[in-house]
């Protein structure tokens, strides 16, 4: 086993994405020198001059701070990346591939076979991309083949959990760290290097290199998993004239369950939970035990049947048609807290809406830049006024606080109709004020 013993006090993070830049910043923020190496290189000129290129709350600060305090620093050079530190962080995206359900790691190998051939002492590889269950094993065999004669490199896993919208807290005070290691001094670089995380009382879990790919991937399964429950009792409530929210509620209430992720509504989107658990599948699939995880086929099904159903509940309050319609759509990112659209379910209902011939206008308080990059034909408003007024229905499609915070009775459309599909708005204050609110999995009000 190679004896590496990186040097304390300077690490790289490759790929400064979401993830990355968020992992760069707070290693900035516990003390360490950080090089952030992308291969985008408009989003390293941002993140060099101190630029965070999206949003997340808190992050701007910090990498603006670092980078003035010259503690941190982008390349796009892999060269300087290998000279730079002897730990490398691996946070590249993962992507679901065009041609099947199987996750997309060309950029994982991409990066490590970038950066390999230029080390020059032995070094410690630490993924955190979320990968299909035996990727650390492979790049450890291509970083074997790729490495210079003397230089030994091995690799870790330490998959990431936060959140978008709340990125740094999760990074510095997360539920708990997980280390999948072949050797034990891996895991002495990785429990001191996070030590002013673990010393606040904050669980290290050190497993093998298999488990640590796969409790990424299963914590994400279990989550969708309950999303969906709640929202296939959902579609039963509607037939039965039941009222999920009241359910959820009540069942939430059993600390065996709990009311987190149990929320009915428009469902889960992103750039993680979509894409891992079809990952999963395909893996499963891969490793001869598809028949385990054929219920996420449900779980992914269940997920986008509440758009077809948004869609639906919108064309019903059209009177049957949109065709022609102002429909006012409140919300773009995926979730609220961030500026991510990736398969964002609210964008997904805007565009079907406009392909059935109505006039969408989107508002969204952090994401219409980036949700015009991707739905360039949709209508954006900047504000909710100018969304809603005079449109024939609205559409409620991120929980923003900004929009449970809406004074119903101000706006003024041309008829005061809103499905909400996060069933987060106050549907008795809304119908106080003239509305009518179709939630998901729960009876029209009024
Ligand atoms: P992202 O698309 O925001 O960032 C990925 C970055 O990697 C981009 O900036 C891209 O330019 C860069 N990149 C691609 N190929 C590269 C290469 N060969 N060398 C250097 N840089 C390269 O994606 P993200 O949301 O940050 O996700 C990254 C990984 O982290 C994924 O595996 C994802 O599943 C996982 N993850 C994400 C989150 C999250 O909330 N975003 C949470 C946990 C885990």
């Amino acid at each position: 086993t190679p004896a590496t013993t990186p040097s304390p006090g300077r690490v790289t993070v490759i790929g400064t994405g979401y993830l990355g830049a968020t992992h760069a910043a707070c290693l900035a923020e516990l003390g360490y020198e950080v090089l952030g190496l992308d291969t985008d290189p408009a989003k390293v000129a941002d993140l060099a001059a101190g630029r965070l290129p999206f949003y997340e709350p808190g992050l701007a600060e910090l990498v603006e701070k670092h980078t003035a305090a010259g503690r941190l620093a982008f390349t796009t050079d892999p060269r300087a990346a290998a000279e730079f530190a002897d730990l490398h962080f691996v946070c590249v995206g993962t992507p679901q591939r065009r041609d099947s359900m199987a996750a997309d790691t060309s950029h994982v190998t991409a990066a490590v076979s970038a950066l390999v051939p230029h080390l020059r002492r032995d070094a410690l590889l630490v993924g955190k991309s979320t990968v299909p269950v035996g990727t650390a094993a492979a790049l450890q065999a291509l970083a074997d083949d790729a490495a210079p004669d003397g230089v030994e490199v091995a690799v870790a896993w330490n998959p990431e959990f936060l959140r978008e919208g709340r990125a740094v807290e999760d990074t510095l005070r997360p539920d708990r760290i997980v280390v999948g290691v072949t050797d034990p001094l891996h895991e002495k670089v990785l429990r001191e290097l996070y030590a002013p995380v673990v010393d606040a009382g904050v669980p290290f879990v050190v497993t093998d290199l298999a488990t640590s790919e796969l409790v990424k991937v299963a914590a994400n399964a279990f989550l969708a998993t309950k999303i969906s429950f709640a929202n296939a009792i959902a579609e039963l409530c509607d037939a039965a004239g039941a009222d999920v929210v009241a359910l959820t509620d009540a069942i939430g209430r059993d600390a065996r369950i709990g009311h987190q992720f149990l929320s009915a509504g428009l469902g889960f989107g992103g750039g993680c939970l979509p894409k891992d658990i079809r990952a999963l599948m395909a893996r499963a699939g891969e490793l001869g035990v598809d028949e385990a995880l054929t219920f996420l086929r449900e779980v992914d099904a269940i997920n986008m049947r509440r758009r077809s159903r948004t869609v639906a509940l919108a064309v019903e309050e059209c009177g049957g048609s949109v065709l022609g319609r102002r429909i006012a759509v409140l919300g773009a990112a995926f979730k609220p807290g961030t500026d991510d659209v990736r398969d964002s379910p609210a964008l997904n209902v805007a565009a079907q809406l406009q392909l059935q011939g109505a006039h969408v206008r989107v508002h969204d308080p952090r994401a219409n830049a980036t949700a015009a990059r991707t739905f360039p034909t949709l209508g954006y408003a900047d504000t909710v006024e100018e969304a809603v007024t005079g449109a024939d229905l609205v559409l409620h499609l991120t929980e923003w606080e900004e929009f449970r915070a809406l004074d119903p009775a101000a706006l003024e459309p041309a008829r005061r109709v809103v499905v909400d599909g996060r069933n987060a708005l106050d549907a008795d204050r809304w119908s106080a004020a003239g509305w009518r609110v179709r939630g998901l999995g729960r009876p029209a009000v009024p």
